[in-house]
Parts: C-alpha cells; sequence; structure tokens
C-alpha cells in the first residue's frame, strides 16, 4: 500500500462501475489520459452514449489506481 501522486502510473476504469453500463465488465487500464480516452471511445462504440462532459467527468471521477502485487 503506498500513496504517491496519482499523475503518473496505471490507472484502471472499469465499464461495470459505470451506472449506465451495469452490464459491461470491460476494464480498461493505462495512463490516466489513455484510460479516459478509451473508455470515452469504449463508451461511444460499444453503448452508443455520446461523447459529453458527464461521460468524460464520471470516467475520471472512477479512476482507480491499478492495484499491482
Ligand atoms: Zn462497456
Amino acid at each position: 500500500m503506498q500513496s504517491q501522486a496519482h499523475d503518473m502510473g496505471q490507472h484502471v476504469a472499469a465499464c461495470r462501475d459505470v451506472p449506465i453500463d451495469v452490464l459491461c465488465a470491460l476494464p480498461i487500464s493505462g495512463e490516466e489520459s489513455e484510460v479516459v480516452v478509451a473508455a470515452t471511445r469504449h463508451a461511444l462504440s460499444a453503448h452508443g452514449h455520446s461523447e459529453t462532459v458527464e461521460v468524460t467527468t464520471w470516467i475520471r471521477q472512477n479512476l482507480k489506481d491499478e492495484i499491482t502485487v
């Protein structure tokens, strides 16, 4: 367990955590900016969402630090 700055390292967004996408379990991992872009694209292409501020804001707020063992 380490508490380091959040601007570096891997982050994870899990589609299943999105209230509107509860049936999807796709995990997306990478750097924060990459995860936001990839998750937004996924929401658009796989779930038919629009690229709105709400979607990207939600993704940013729900990024998790990737658990590395
Ligand atoms: Zn999904």
